[in-house]
């Protein structure tokens, strides 16, 4: 089974080279279970089988079973819109097994994926020190980033056993997690239309110096786009000698845009950042970047020591480890689609079909505006787009999402905004037309 075989390759090849070629491609439907087990039942047994079958079994019953994340009428959650060079590197990346662990194993792919890192490093204002690593995703980008704070804060003199984190109410989820992991606790600051600012943060934290390891800003809610005071928010950060860790995972990506990034400036306060280019950078899953302004405190706190380990760490001036910069060791060098995808592309490329998300955003308020049916809930600052339909229930919310993905004209899942189940479109894929969006608004009347 190590041999190269020329059919096997032929036939999974054949496959991809449909499915890239797909246009559009389907939105395809939830699966069933029973159905889904009947389609694999037996399939793992001591002789094995003809490799066409099995591929038959997934493409025609496990891959319709699957949403495609990557269709323009996917609208839900954060979707997913990776470039077809990004795609097809990352197979090359899976053919050549490429790793990304250590720089005495994996340099060639180590120096392009930090590239991709120096140049998201400069758009976001962080010093030439800033560094860090590609992770699976925001949440293991937050919680890596969380673990260094935590252990710089006893440093600097917080003692307390559960040590305090201010965030917004508009957090992600994955915070909240991270702070379970790590042993400390949220402070919840509460804001006005959503934003956390650098006044209520002042007003939060005041009496609670002595137990404060961190400040979470996010640079593009999940739910609804807002994007948070980072100059005042970072400033203050600073002045009270706390970690500044800001969450882009999803917003991140608009640094490109040229109309978005005067709102980012204060991302040069960060101590540590995250954007998830398999979000809005067009990169394939699983790919975050986690940027540490001084690299060398995560170091501290994430390389792994082993005896087995020692030969990586030489204090060579060149070295760098991706497995220092996260909680991780062995890691897939997830970077390299993005980077090949980037350098063919351009970066300007990357800043049209940004722009062309926050283009559809401004569009679909238009369309929204143009139905009496419909209210618009707040302007869009990127690319989620919240609103409702007076006089819906939430089921009546939770029916229409259902009929329109049964009838493959959307994805579009209700969200809960102030108590009050509404409707949310997120827009990234450059695909995805004003006609689409008019399609299923007319869907509401
Ligand atoms: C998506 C998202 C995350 C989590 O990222 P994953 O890649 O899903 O782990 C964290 N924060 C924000 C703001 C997000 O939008």
């Amino acid at each position: 089974m190590f041999e190269f075989d020329e059919q096997l390759a032929e036939l999974v090849l054949a496959y991809c080279r449909e499915r890239l070629a797909l246009a559009p491609v389907p939105l395809d439907l939830p699966g069933a279970k029973a159905e889904l087990e009947d389609a694999l039942a037996g399939l793992l047994r001591p002789g094995g089988n003809d490799p066409a079958h099995v591929l038959e079994i997934f493409a025609e019953k496990l891959a319709p079973a699957v949403l495609s994340c990557d269709s323009p009428r996917f609208l839900s959650f954060i979707p997913a819109a990776p470039t077809k060079a990004a795609l097809l590197f990352d197979m090359v990346v899976s053919c050549s097994s490429l790793q990304g662990t250590s720089w005495l194993e994996a340099a060639g792919a180590v120096s392009a994926e930090n590239q991709v890192l120096r140049l998201l490093a400069d758009l976001a204002g962080l010093p030439d020190t800033a560094g860090g690593v590609f992770v699976s995703g925001g949440s293991a980008g937050n919680l890596s980033a969380l673990v260094v704070a935590r252990d710089l804060s006893r440093r600097r003199g917080v003692t307390v056993d559960r040590p305090k984190v201010a965030v917004s109410e508009q957090a992600h989820t994955s915070v909240a997690k991270a702070l379970h992991v790590v042993g400390m606790d949220a402070l919840v600051v509460p804001t006005e239309d959503r934003r956390l600012t650098a006044g209520q943060l002042r007003a939060a934290v005041a009496g609670h110096e002595h137990e404060l390891a961190a400040v979470v800003a996010t640079a593009g809610t999940t739910n609804a786009g807002i994007i948070d005071d980072l100059e005042g928010v970072g400033a203050l950060a600073r002045e009270l000698g706390v970690w500044f860790h800001v969450d882009g995972a999803y917003g991140g990506a608009a640094l490109f845009s040229e109309r978005i990034r005067p709102r980012y400036a204060g991302l040069r306060h960060a101590d540590s950042f995250v954007v998830d280019p398999h979000k809005w950078l067009f990169a394939p899953f699983d790919c975050a970047a986690l940027l540490y302004r001084e690299p060398r405190y995560a170091k501290a706190v994430h390389t792994q020591d082993a005896g087995y380990l020692e030969v990586l760490h030489t204090d060579a001036p060149e070295e760098w480890n991706p497995s220092d910069f996260a909680y991780h060791l062995t890691r897939r060098a997830r970077g390299l689609p993005l980077w090949f995808s980037l350098a063919v592309h351009g970066t300007d490329a990357y800043r049209d079909a940004v722009d062309a998300a926050l283009d559809l955003a401004t569009a679909a308020v238009e369309l929204i505006g143009q139905r009496p049916y419909l209210e618009l809930l707040r302007e869009p600052e990127l690319s989620v787009v919240l609103f409702r339909r007076p006089g819906w229930t939430a089921g009546d919310y939770h029916t229409w999402s259902f009929r329109l993905l049964a009838d493959q004209v959307g994805f579009v899942t209700p969200t809960v905004w102030d108590g009050e189940t509404v409707a949310r479109f997120c827009f990234l894929h450059p695909g995805t037309t004003p006609a689409m969006v008019a399609e299923i608004l007319d869907t509401m009347a």
